[in-house]
């Protein structure tokens, strides 16, 4: 079995979906497991995505999982599935606007700092709540925009217990956020977390989207396939 299926069949007993990272990866590399029917790509930067968007089949559902420059949001806003990445109040406001030039509503994910490296993005806790005011406030100017969850990435460690924390602490946030801010809604649903060394945790701490590169696209070796 090559990685993807054996993937496949491990996330079908969970409640997680796949998010394929196809950052680096060539046309033909991704069009081998649209292929083999999956069809959520992930990846972080914009230029690379509107080219691979360009090329591939119309009905793959676009993910950007990486930081996201404001100057940027007005490429993406016409097709974008999911925004992972959304680190900043600001970056919302941008995307509400573009989202209403396009007559859409962007759904994103709020990305929240859970891992002890600075050089991760993301909201802390303080600005989380500032934002799910702003959302929720009556007459709220933020209409087209969905905040559908949270997004995190874990210290990149080899320590589980360090990893399984972080991810815990997510999992919390989220379920405090919805039953503070959005008790009355449905769409409210999603954590992104775990990727290639981690998605197994992730998916114990209850990630209900994995975003994996590495192991999917690795070569397979000559005895699979
Ligand atoms: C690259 C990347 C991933 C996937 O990482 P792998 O280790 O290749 O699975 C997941 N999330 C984000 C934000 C990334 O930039």
């Amino acid at each position: 079995m090559n990685a993807f299926r054996t993937l496949q069949a491990e996330l079908q007993k969970t409640n997680t979906r796949l998010i394929a990272v196809s950052k680096t990866r060539s046309i033909p590399e991704i069009l081998g497991l649209y292929e083999q029917g999956q069809r959520a790509f992930g990846e972080n930067k914009v230029q690379e995505m509107l080219e691979k968007h360009g090329e591939l089949p119309q009905d793959i559902e676009w993910h950007l999982i990486g930081h996201l420059q404001r100057n940027k949001v007005k490429y993406i806003a016409p097709f974008i599935h999911l925004i992972h990445s959304v680190d900043s109040l600001k970056l919302l406001f941008e995307i509400d606007k573009e989202a209403a030039k396009n007559n859409r509503t962007i759904k994103v994910l709020l990305q929240m700092h859970i891992a002890k490296e600075e050089t991760k993005f993301g909201f802390d806790e303080k600005e989380l709540i500032e934002a799910m005011e702003f959302y929720t406030a009556e007459g709220s100017s933020l209409q087209h925009v969905q905040i559908c969850g949270l997004m995190g990435m874990a210290t990149n460690t080899t320590e589980d217990r360090v990893v399984a924390d972080e991810f815990q602490k997510l999992k919390n946030t989220f379920h405090f956020i919805r039953n503070t801010y959005l008790l009355n809604r449905k769409d409210f649903t999603e954590v992104s977390m775990g990727m290639s060394n981690d998605y197994k945790i992730a998916i114990a701490s209850g990630s209900t989207m994995v975003r994996i590169g590495s192991l999917l696209f690795a070569p397979s070796d000559k005895t699979t396939d």
